[in-house]
Formats: structure tokens, sequence, C-alpha cells
């Protein structure tokens, strides 16, 4: 699988590949030095290297397809990746994720794509997520119970409204 990413130009630009790149001279090839493909020919393209696009081509790869991945941006990983301002690390999106059991999904898409030594942490069942307001603090929970019951002890007056966006939720 090959991955390129794009400064700004159009995707067709870059999927012209070579020819594209040498139209430009020597000071933009310089630049655009992740532009070389590794070969002319691709079984599939995936447009976007978001955590969807990569797992897409990770499986199609998998499976012997010739994959190129092209995404706008110079990271892949979408919103799975952080960005830092001085001493802290902050994630763009995705920070925690359910299903990770081995007989849930992330589990089984990894083993297809060939990963099976991933090390995945255990999210702390009492709060994972603490939400600061300015009068109040929220760890949000494990599990749909814990989280409800805790959102009541908070908000006591406002137990039915929080049953009736607990119902709604499950439902979706
Ligand atoms: C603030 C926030 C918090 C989140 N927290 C969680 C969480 O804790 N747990 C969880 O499971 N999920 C969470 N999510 C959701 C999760 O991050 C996304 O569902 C997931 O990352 C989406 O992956 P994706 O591949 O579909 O899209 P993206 O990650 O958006 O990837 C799309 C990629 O395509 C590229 N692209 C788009 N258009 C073009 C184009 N025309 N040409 C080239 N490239 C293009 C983009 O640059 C990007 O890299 C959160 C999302 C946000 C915003």
């Amino acid at each position: 699988m090959s991955y390129l990413a794009s400064d700004a130009d159009s995707l067709s630009d870059v999927a012209g590949g070579h020819a594209a790149m040498s139209e430009r001279g020597p000071e933009s090839e310089k630049r655009d030095r992740h532009r070389r493909l590794e070969r002319e020919a691709y079984d599939a393209i995936v447009i976007g290297a978001g955590v969807g696009g990569l797992t897409a081509a990770a499986l199609l790869a998998r499976r012997g397809a010739a994959v190129l991945v092209l995404d706008q941006h110079y990271v892949a990983g979408g919103q799975c990746t952080v960005f830092r301002r001085r001493q802290y690390e902050f994630d763009v999106g995705l920070h925690s994720i359910g299903a990770c059991s081995p007989e849930f999904e992330i589990p089984r898409i990894l083993a297809a794509a060939g990963v099976s030594d991933l090390p995945l942490l255990p999210l702390d069942r009492d709060g994972y997520d603490t939400y600061v307001f300015p009068d109040f603090a929220f760890r949000e929970p494990v599990g749909v119970d814990r989280f409800h019951k805790r959102l009541v002890e908070l908000f006591p007056a406002e137990a039915a409204g929080i049953e009736r966006f607990v119902r709604f939720m499950c439902q979706a």
C-alpha cells in the first residue's frame, strides 16, 4: 500500500503522478518529493487517509490489491491524529474507542487487516473523560446505566428529562 500526501493541489493533479510532477520543474519536484509513486498503476485508489480510508485500503492490500491512498493533508489519520501546542498534545477527534473486546468489531477488523498484537488499554470504568464546567465537573463512566445514574445524581431535578434522553440515545 502506498500513501501519498498532497499539499493543496487537486487530487486529479496528484493522481497524474510523474507527468504532473515533471512539468513543475526541479524546485517544486523537491517540494513534492512525497508525490513519487512506487508504480504506474493501482488496483484501487482510496481518497482520504482517515481511519475509514486506511481500513479499507489495509483490507484491500491484505488481499493482494495494489492500493494507493491519497490525502489532502500531509499527515495520515484524519480525525485520528493529534496536534501539539507547546507542551500540550490535543486529539483532533478520536480519543477512545469502544467495541474492543475480542468478540466485537475492532479486533475482528484489525485481524482481517493482519494486525493481531495491537496493545489496547482499557478505559477507566469509573470515568474515562471529565467534562469541566465553571460550576461542576462530570466524569463520564463506562456503561449506559452508570452514566444515567451519575447524571441523575448530579441533576436530580432533571431525572425525567435524563431518562428520556438516555432512552432516545439507546435507540440510535
Ligand atoms: C472532536 C471529535 C471527537 C471524537 N471522539 C471520538 C471518540 O472518542 N471515539 C470515536 O470512536 N470516535 C470519535 N470521533 C469520531 C471519529 O474521530 C471519526 O468518526 C473518524 O475518525 C472518522 O474517520 P473517517 O476516516 O471516516 O474520516 P476522517 O478522519 O475525517 O478522514 C477523512 C480524510 O479524508 C481526507 N479528505 C477529505 N476530503 C478529501 C479530498 N477531497 N481529497 C483528499 N483527501 C480528502 C481528509 O484530509 C481526512 O484525512 C470524534 C470526532 C470528533 C470530531
